[in-house]
């Protein structure tokens, strides 16, 4: 190592050894000889899990068969499972359901906006948001005749002084998923009131990652995935949030019947439960549910503010090893330093950071990208090490100098 390297090598052995959180990395089942940066995107298999799906797949189906949904709590495992969500979005019990996709809680969510706000037309959400955010914008605007209109968070405020008045929900992310970006939530959340619309915030880069507090924000709506940085696994299910002054008037555009207030009375006609469960909608995915349940045990205990101040931690000791072994190269971080706009990955820019993905990978480092030129280095607080990112940039750096890569752009179709 270089001299830099050797100082900024002792630094992460002094925050790791001062790391109050260190030990929860045993919760976590990380396989040896790897470095895990994309746990925003997949967060890696906790201990819990398997044992659990054991059980359930081996004695609650295999044993308990249909009595199961009564003997083991299937049925409310939605509510259940929504609850222990909540706790860590800072939503009292009663206002979460876990199930379905993001992408169909997207849909659920600005639908019920919609129906809440009838008299205003427009639709506002982020130029920059998440595909699946921006196409399901549309298709709700389209279906109820709503106008879309792309807004920057930091454009809002002006855009609001003119037309806020015509908006009925502000649909943003708090922190951008290129770029690392961490958007002031309170802020935007009370511009949004005072122009008498609702905001509707979708939570997958937030939830399990900082504390976001959505029922002192006052926030109405909120949507969020599973498998990020709850590490609920592959396809876990997604959450949708409803504050509990909406229940009453809440109407989904998805009325299925596990959402209705006598679920096995097979009505014909459709009538909403009370509360949040109406925000149900079909039969929902137990292996996947009560996987992702055990998968939130990793938190047990933990503060998010904890988790906060640690992400915190490795982002900024992550930025700092990137200054000293990575700008130099030609790599440019896009995520800020300030911490108060940090989320919970650091993005480097890079012509060619397909290739230098894939050969990082190569050398135990998974991290992602996004195209055409972001490096993603996602860190959670529950099981990555100061070492981890003093690792990642060491080899980045190594595989720069020694142009052990391939500079090819990434083909379609690939995840990673
Ligand atoms: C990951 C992510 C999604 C994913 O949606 P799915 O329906 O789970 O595929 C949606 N929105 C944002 C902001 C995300 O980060």
């Amino acid at each position: 190592m270089t001299t830099a390297a050797a100082t900024i090598g002792d630094e992460a052995a002094k925050l790791d050894a001062d790391d109050p959180l260190a030990p929860l990395r045993d919760r976590f089942l990380l396989p040896g000889g790897v470095v895990y940066l994309d746990g925003n995107s997949l967060g890696p298999l906790p201990a819990a899990v398997a044992p659990v799906l054991t059980d359930v797949v081996h004695r609650q189906w295999g044993t308990g068969l249909i009595r199961s949904w009564n003997e083991h709590g299937w049925w409310d495992a939605p509510l259940r499972v929504g609850d222990a969500i909540g706790r860590l979005i800072g939503a009292a019990a009663g206002q979460t359901v876990a199930g379905d996709s993001t992408s169909v809680q997207l849909f659920s969510a600005l639908g019920a906006a919609a129906a809440l706000r009838p008299d205003r037309p427009l639709l506002v959400t982020d130029p920059g948001h998440f595909p699946t955010d921006r196409y399901l914008a549309e298709a709700v605007a389209g279906r109820e005749s709503l106008e879309v209109r792309h807004v920057a968070p930091a454009d809002l405020d002006g855009f609001l002084a003119s037309e806020g008045h015509r908006v009925a929900v502000v649909s943003y992310s708090p922190v951008d998923f290129r770029t690392g970006e961490l958007y002031d939530m309170r802020a935007l959340t009370d511009a949004t009131h005072r122009a008498g619309a609702l905001v509707l915030w979708d939570l997958c880069h937030a939830a399990g990652a900082l504390p976001v507090d959505v029922d002192e924000l006052g926030v109405d709506l909120a949507v969020g995935c599973g498998y990020k940085f709850l590490s609920g696994g592959p396809g876990a299910p997604a959450f949708l949030y409803a504050a509990r002054r909406h229940h009453a008037a809440l109407t989904t555009p998805l009325t299925g019947w596990t959402g209705h207030a006598e679920p096995f009375a097979m009505s014909p006609d459709y009538a909403p439960a009370p509360g949040i469960a109406r925000a149900r909608i079909g039969t929902p995915p137990i292996l996947s549910l009560l996987a992702l349940e055990a998968a939130l045990t990793a938190f047990d205990g933990v503060d998010l503010a904890q988790i906060r101040a640690k992400s915190l931690s490795l982002t900024g000791y992550f930025l700092r090893c990137a200054e000293e072994l990575l700008t130099p190269l030609g790599f440019e971080p896009v995520t800020p330093s300030d911490t108060a706009r940090r989320g919970s990955h650091v993005s480097l820019r890079h012509p060619h950071a397909y290739g230098l993905v894939q050969a990082l990978a190569a050398q135990g480092v998974i991290a992602d990208m996004r195209a055409p030129d972001l490096l993603r280095f996602g860190v959670n607080a529950l099981y990555t090490t100061h070492q981890d990112m003093l690792t990642a940039a060491v080899r980045l750096r190594d595989v720069v100098r020694d142009d052990a890569y391939d500079p090819a752009p990434q083909p379609s179709g690939r995840v990673v």
